[in-house]
């Protein structure tokens, strides 16, 4: 049985395969089918969420996971937020991401430079499922002033966690997803996972 995961990120898809693997179901990604990116157009994580999902579920006829993420800066009131994607400008211009970031951190001492990311995991048995299954991570820490390691993708090079005293570009895949706010939610998810799926 084939689940569909509602990206076209490898990263994402990499990311999620192993903490999905003893589900007895293929994790593939919709654009190995041929789906087309949704547009994301909610207001929130869970809203955008559902949107993705939906969106692959209805195009693949298939039960559909979607994660929708980002990062919240406190210091920046909460941004980039929804658009920690393309807060740049350009979708997925993780360099360009990071540049703003710093550049509007600049003033910034390390002390008000916390930050959390934040993951909402949505799952459809199919695109007009009334009851989709959520899940919800967190995961808390600061922004460092220069990229560090040369692991992980998007905001990770300038993500501290202060528990582990190490950047999110600097863990190895499987600490990281022990850890981080999809690795959370997608362990809140898993046996209710298991029991919608069988
Ligand atoms: P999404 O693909 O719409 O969920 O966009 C999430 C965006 O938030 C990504 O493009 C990254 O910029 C950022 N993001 C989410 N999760 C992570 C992570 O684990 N590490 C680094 N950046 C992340």
């Amino acid at each position: 049985m084939k689940l569909v995961l509602a990206t076209s990120n490898r990263g994402k898809l990499a990311e999620m395969r192993p903490l999905l693997a003893d589900l007895g179901h293929e994790l593939i990604a919709q654009s190995e089918l041929g789906v087309a990116d949704a547009i994301e157009d909610g207001h929130s994580f869970v809203e955008n969420a559902l949107i993705k999902a939906r969106h692959a579920a209805r195009c693949t006829g298939l039960p559909a996971l979607a994660d929708d993420s980002g990062l919240i800066v406190d210091a920046l009131g909460g941004a980039p937020g929804l658009i920690s994607a393309h807060y740049a400008g350009v979708h997925g211009d993780a360099a360009g991401n990071i540049r703003k970031l710093l550049h509007e951190l600049r003033d910034v001492p390390e002390a008000r430079r916390g930050a959390r990311f934040y993951s909402l995991i949505v799952m459809l048995r199919h695109a007009d499922d009334p009851q989709p299954l959520i899940a919800e991570g967190l995961w808390e820490g600061r922004i460092l002033d220069a990229p560090r390691g040369d692991g992980g993708h998007g905001y990770d090079p300038v993500f501290f966690d202060p528990v582990l005293g190490l950047g999110a570009g600097e863990m190895p895949p499987d600490l990281k997803n022990r850890v981080s706010h999809r690795g959370r939610a997608l362990a809140a998810l898993r046996d209710r996972l298991r029991v919608a799926l069988t």
